[in-house]
C-alpha cells in the first residue's frame, strides 16, 4: 500500500488476517456459552427466564420504586415473562440519556392454532399458524420440538417441553416424495407448501377403547394429560409452538462458524447479555431491552410499540428525580439485530459495495426499510460518526451495508420504534446467513466482535 492509498483509502479487510492465537482462542471459547444458551432458550419465555436466573447470580435485584438507585446497583425489570430489561447504573446522571442496546428474543417458528388437533385417516394432526416471516417450505421434514406454557381456569400454569431431550419423540411435517412431484414442482415456491400444510403429525396409535370415537386423537390427549394434566380445551388458552429440535453445531471444516436455530436476534440478545454482565459503570446507565414481536411488527404489550421502555425509564427518572423527557432525548441506542450476510451462492440480491461479510466484524447499518427507505429510522451522520470513532479506539472490527439491493426486499428493525421516542438509534449487531431459515449460519469472530461492540458501547459511549 502506498501511503497516499494508506490515507485516503477505506480498509475492508477480513477479520481474521489480523487475530492471534490467543485471540482466536477467546473467540472460539465465547461460542461455547453462546451455543449452549441459545440450545436452550429456544422462546422468549425460556430466554427471559434464564437470563433472570443469570443476572439474579451477578447481583441484579427486581426493581422496586422504594431503592434508592446509585452508580454500580444493577436492577431489572419483567413484562409478562416475555420481555426483560436490565439496567446497570452509571456515573452519570439519568438527565444525560441511557446506553441502550436493544434485541429482540422471538424468532420465525410455528405456532399451534387455538384449536390444534385434527384426526385424518387414522393419524392425528397438530395444526399451526406460522409466526413472522418463513419460507414455508423450509419447515416440513426436519424434526421439530414442542415448547410451550397452557394457562389453566384456575389460573394455574403449565410448562411443555417434548422433543428437546434425546430420549423424547420430536414432531415432524411431511412433504411429497419427489416421484410424485411433478405437479408440487409447477408451483411457485410460496405455493409448494401451503400454510394450511404445516400439520405436524402428532399420533398414529388409537386408543384401545374401541367404542370411543376418534380414537387416535384421544391416545395423543391420553399420553398429553398423564404428562401435563391438561385437556383438548386447555390448549385454547395456551401459547405452544413448534421449533426444530436442532441443537447449535460448529460447521465448516475449521468450525468457524455457528449453525443454530434462533440466531435472529437470541445472537444479539445474548452478546448484549454478556455486555452487559461485564461492562464497568463509569460512564452513562446501560440499559439492556429485550423485546418480544419483533418479527411480526413489534405489536402488543410486550414489543417494541408498547409503553414498556418508556414506562421503565420513567420509573429510573422517577427514582433518580429527572425528567423522563431528558433521558429519553439524550439516549443512544443500538439496535442489537441482525443483518444479510453477503451470500456468494446467491449473489444476484446483493450489491457488493454495500454489503457485510462474515468474518469482517460487526455489521452497522445506517438503515433497513424499504422501497426508498421507508418504515425505517435512518441513523444520523453524527451518530455514525460517533459511533466508529469509539469502535477504532477499541478496537472493534467492524463494517457496514445494506440488508440487499436495492428494492429487492427490504425489512425492519426495532430501530424506528426507538428513534420515534427521540432517542438517536442505529442498527448494529451480527450477520447471517439463512436468515429466518430453520438452521442460521453466524461467524464466531463476528459474534465476538458484536459483544466487544456492545461492551465498548456500554462503557464508553
Ligand atoms: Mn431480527
Ligand atoms: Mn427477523
Amino acid at each position: 500500500m502506498t501511503n497516499k492509498e494508506e490515507l485516503l483509502l477505506m480498509k475492508r479487510e477480513q477479520g481474521y488476517d489480523s487475530v492471534t492465537q490467543s485471540q482466536k482462542k477467546k473467540i472460539f471459547d465465547f461460542s461455547e456459552g453462546y451455543k449452549e444458551f441459545i440450545g436452550r432458550a429456544k422462546t422468549e419465555r425460556v430466554f427471559v427466564k434464564d437470563t433472570i436466573e443469570l443476572l439474579k447470580k451477578e447481583g441484579f435485584k427486581k426493581f422496586s420504586p422504594d431503592m434508592k438507585l446509585k452508580q454500580g446497583d444493577k436492577v431489572y425489570f419483567e413484562n409478562r415473562k416475555r420481555a426483560l430489561i436490565a439496567v446497570k447504573m452509571g456515573k452519570k446522571s439519568l438527565s444525560e440519556g441511557v446506553s441502550m442496546i436493544g434485541a429482540h428474543i422471538d424468532s420465525p417458528r410455528l405456532d399451534l392454532k387455538p384449536i390444534p388437533l385434527y384426526e385424518a385417516e387414522n393419524t392425528l394432526y397438530i395444526k399451526t399458524h406460522y409466526y413472522g416471516g418463513i419460507k414455508k417450505y423450509q419447515w416440513p421434514v426436519i424434526p421439530l420440538s414442542m415448547f410451550g406454557t397452557v394457562a389453566l381456569k384456575n389460573g394455574k400454569t403449565v410448562d411443555i417441553v417434548i422433543g428437546e431431550d434425546e430420549k423424547d419423540p420430536i414432531f415432524v411435517i411431511t412433504d411429497i416424495l419427489p416421484h410424485l412431484g411433478n405437479t408440487q414442482y409447477k408451483k411457485t415456491p410460496a405455493e409448494i407448501i401451503h400454510p394450511e400444510q404445516l400439520n405436524a403429525i402428532g399420533a398414529t396409535i388409537p386408543y384401545e377403547d374401541k367404542e370411543a370415537s376418534g380414537r387416535v386423537k384421544l391416545n395423543f390427549l391420553n399420553i398429553i394429560n398423564k404428562k401435563y394434566n391438561i385437556t383438548e380445551e386447555d390448549f385454547i388458552s395456551a401459547e405452544i409452538t413448534l421449533v426444530p429440535a436442532l441443537k447449535p453445531r460448529d460447521a465448516a471444516i475449521d468450525s468457524s462458524l455457528v449453525a443454530a436455530y434462533g440466531q435472529d436476534d437470541r445472537v444479539c440478545a445474548y452478546t448484549g447479555l454478556m455486555a452487559l454482565l461485564d461492562s464497568k459503570e463509569e460512564a452513562k446507565t446501560q440499559l439492556l431491552l429485550l423485546s418480544d414481536k419483533e418479527e411480526v411488527g413489534s405489536m402488543g404489550n410486550t414489543g417494541m410499540q408498547s409503553k414498556f421502555f418508556e414506562f421503565t425509564l420513567e420509573a429510573l427518572c422517577e427514582n433518580q428525580g429527572v425528567k423522563l423527557r431528558e433521558a429519553l432525548w439524550n439516549t443512544e441506542c443500538l439496535s442489537a439485530d441482525v443483518c444479510a450476510a453477503y451470500d456468494p451462492n446467491f449473489p444476484e440480491v446483493y450489491e457488493k459495495n454495500n454489503s457485510v461479510f462474515l468474518n469482517g466484524g460487526v455489521s452497522l447499518m445506517k438503515y433497513s426499510g424499504a422501497r426508498g427507505k421507508s418504515g425505517t429510522s435512518d441513523a444520523s451522520a453524527e451518530l455514525l460518526g460517533k459511533i466508529r470513532g469509539l469502535f477504532d479506539k477499541a478496537s472493534v472490527k467492524w463494517q457496514i451495508g445494506e440488508l440487499g439491493k436495492t428494492d429487492e426486499g427490504g425489512g425492519g428493525t426495532i430501530a424506528q420504534f426507538v428513534a420515534n421516542l427521540g432517542c438517536e438509534v442505529i442498527d448494529c449487531g451480527v450477520a447471517l446467513l439463512s436468515m429466518h431459515s430453520p438452521y442460521e449460519v453466524a461467524s464466531k469472530y463476528d459474534i465476538y466482535m458484536t459483544y466487544k461492540a456492545y461492551k465498548t458501547f456500554f462503557e464508553k459511549a
